[in-house]
């Protein structure tokens, strides 16, 4: 398949204590041209810091200090961890968008908001005044806000209506990659199902890829291609979105399952995950989910699991290493 970001071995440090803080770990992600890769965990696992990192917008004290990430675009691929301001900037909106979890972030609120779209354009594709409000108009109505809404301030705006102006904002150069971070987590349920709608839709049309940070592992279902969960700062499991949601193989997966019923489907009874996320500060040792995991044993406080497995998905975690084969008695050992 055609690969459109991979990163590899990717860590991220925070240095605002004596100590630095490993936010993100070795962590190995590949993105595929097209697909919507759903990265998912509570909050504090390291996700929206990945996605920083990812796209080079992490700020210190915040500090990529290895790893590479190859972005595969038309002039072959180029690793975004050694581009420079001006090569990165040209490369934001035209190549990769993002778009926040808060919209009023994104927005500025002093101008109307087909102005600042109109910016965007006039900038990165070179329209002219009056084009690119044209433009405006039509991203909006892409998202189903009436294009005359361009002459509007973002508070005039629902919160709602806003998020989805940012996102067709972030679709306003046509970029390769959309990053969306908790994108529908300030909206109602009803508001976020038909965010999800539009945004399939839009991938469908326009044909860009999509990264989408979530806490709510259901709602990847309605949206991800593929899933991946994060846990301590690490990728603990990988997966075609519908195994992965059906048969999880991380128990910290599985939790999280029961934590989040389905938006569709049959009702389940809705068990939180016991304990809470460790802090990055001292994560425990071993599976840094071992102090919560109901499927525990001998070496898990102890050795950290691998991620293991291809392309199919992978898992971390000695349930499937065969280190639990290894360390069960033999039949023949027995008296
Ligand atoms: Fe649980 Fe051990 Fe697997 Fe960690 S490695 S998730 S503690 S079974
Ligand atoms: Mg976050």
């Amino acid at each position: 398949r055609d690969v459109l970001l991979s990163a590899r071995g990717l860590r991220v440090d925070y240095f605002d204590q004596a100590e630095p803080v490993h936010a993100v770990r070795d962590v190995d992600l590949t993105l595929y041209r097209g697909e919507t890769l759903g990265i998912v965990g509570e909050s504090g696992c390291g996700k929206s810091t990945l996605v920083t990192a990812l796209t080079r917008l992490e700020r210190p004290p915040a500090v990529t200090t290895s790893g590479t990430v190859d972005f595969h675009g038309d002039d072959g691929p180029v690793d975004l961890l050694r581009l420079g301001e001006r090569e990165l900037r040209a490369l934001r909106w035209e190549r990769i968008a993002i778009v926040f979890q808060s919209a009023m972030n994104a927005l500025n609120p002093v101008h109307r908001l087909g102005a600042q779209f109109a910016d965007v354009l006039r900038l990165h594709r070179g329209l002219s005044r009056s084009d690119a409000w044209q433009r405006a108009g039509e991203l909006l109505a892409m998202v189903g806000i009436p294009a005359d809404r361009a002459r509007a301030y973002p508070h005039e705006l629902s919160g709602g209506m806003r998020q989805r102006a940012t996102i067709a904002l972030a679709l306003a150069c046509e970029p390769d990659l959309v990053v969306m971070d908790e994108p529908t987590t300030a909206v109602d349920v009803v508001m976020q199902r038909q965010i999800l709608r539009q945004v399939a839709r839009l991938k469908r049309e326009l044909g860009f890829s999509v990264i989408f940070i979530t806490h709510d592992l259901s709602l990847l279902i309605e949206i991800a291609d593929r899933i991946a969960v994060m846990y301590a700062g690490r990728v603990v499991e990988t997966g075609q979105a519908r195994q992965l949601y059906a048969d999880p193989r991380h128990p910290y997966t599985a939790a999280l399952r029961s934590a989040f019923p389905p938006l569709h489907g049959p009702r389940r009874e809705i068990t939180g995950i016991p304990g809470s996320p460790p802090g990055l500060r001292h994560p425990p040792a071993g599976c840094p989910f071992h102090p919560r995991c109901p499927q525990r044993f001998d070496p898990c406080d102890q050795e950290v699991p691998p991620l293991l497995g291809g392309e199919g998905g992978e898992v971390a975690c000695h349930l499937h290493d065969g280190l639990r084969a290894s360390r069960e008695p033999h039949e023949s050992h027995e008296p």
